[in-house]
């Protein structure tokens, strides 16, 4: 296969960042998106060039650090990451373009490398308990409700990887944000904290310059992992109902 792409370009968050062209040739149909950018770097460093900057880490579609904008699409044309993402997807021939998460949350380090710590913050913010714990207790000490505990779980499965913001008009980060919350909110051990983690967690992800949720669906259409919008519709349940304890107790 041949391919051409017309990758960002940014040498640094200050500097201003343009689309070059790159064609690339002696391309497999069976490799991933990010095989066809480790072969053009191959070329880039052979011919005394600087490489394309992008992330990735586990190349199973498990650990949330690739994704890049494909042909407009967060993560490409298939509900999936970037690195599940197989070139047999486009036809030979084909121009590309790929781009970084575009949004005021997510600033551009280089290239297509976009600075996620935002995310890191949100966690923060409201993903442990603050009282001692202890050793690990024994699992059948605290019983879990199969729903409850599938909840937990499904949404667990978020793996941070930012698409549903580049995917956002307005660069929101409810539907990760509300992931996190349905995951730690729904289990026993979450309850102390329930009220306390949603506000602070919201909070955090207002101060981070994410923008709100419009039920737009963009998100949900490009997460890989099918974080539904239900989770959004959770999150601000739980928010009102925290806002509500708030004042109850005169804050
Ligand atoms: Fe990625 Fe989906 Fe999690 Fe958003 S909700 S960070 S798209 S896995």
């Amino acid at each position: 296969m041949k391919l051409t792409v017309r990758v960002w370009r940014q040498p640094g968050p200050a500097s201003e960042g343009r689309l070059v062209a790159y064609t690339v040739e002696g391309l497999s149909p069976d490799m991933s998106f990010l095989e066809l950018l480790d072969v053009l770097n191959e070329d880039l460093v052979e011919r005394g060039e600087q490489p394309v900057a992008f992330d990735h880490d586990c190349r199973e579609g498990i650990c949330g650090a690739c994704g890049v904008v494909i042909n407009g699409r967060a993560h490409g044309p298939e509900q999936t990451t970037t690195c599940q993402l197989h070139l047999r997807a486009f036809a030979d021939g084909d121009v590309i373009d790929v781009e970084p998460w575009r949004a005021r949350g997510f600033p551009v380090i280089r290239d297509l490398v976009v600075d996620r710590s935002a995310f890191d913050r949100i966690i923060q913010a409201g993903g442990y308990i603050t009282a001692p714990t202890g050793a690990a207790p024994e699992a059948h000490a605290t019983p879990v409700e199969k729903p409850t505990a599938d909840t937990a779980f499904d949404n667990a499965t978020c793996i941070g990887c930012g698409a549903c913001v580049a995917a956002c008009p307005n660069g929101s980060a409810m539907l990760f944000t509300s992931a996190k919350v349905a995951h730690l909110n729904s289990l026993p051990q979450g309850q102390p904290e329930r009220a306390q983690r949603v506000l602070d967690m919201v909070d955090t992800m207002d101060a981070e310059g994410f923008g709100g949720c419009t039920n737009t669906g963009e998100c949900v259409a490009s997460c890989p992992k099918g974080i539904p919008l239900t989770s959004i519709v959770n999150l601000n349940r739980e928010f009102l109902h925290a806002t509500s304890h708030q004042r109850g107790r005169g804050r």
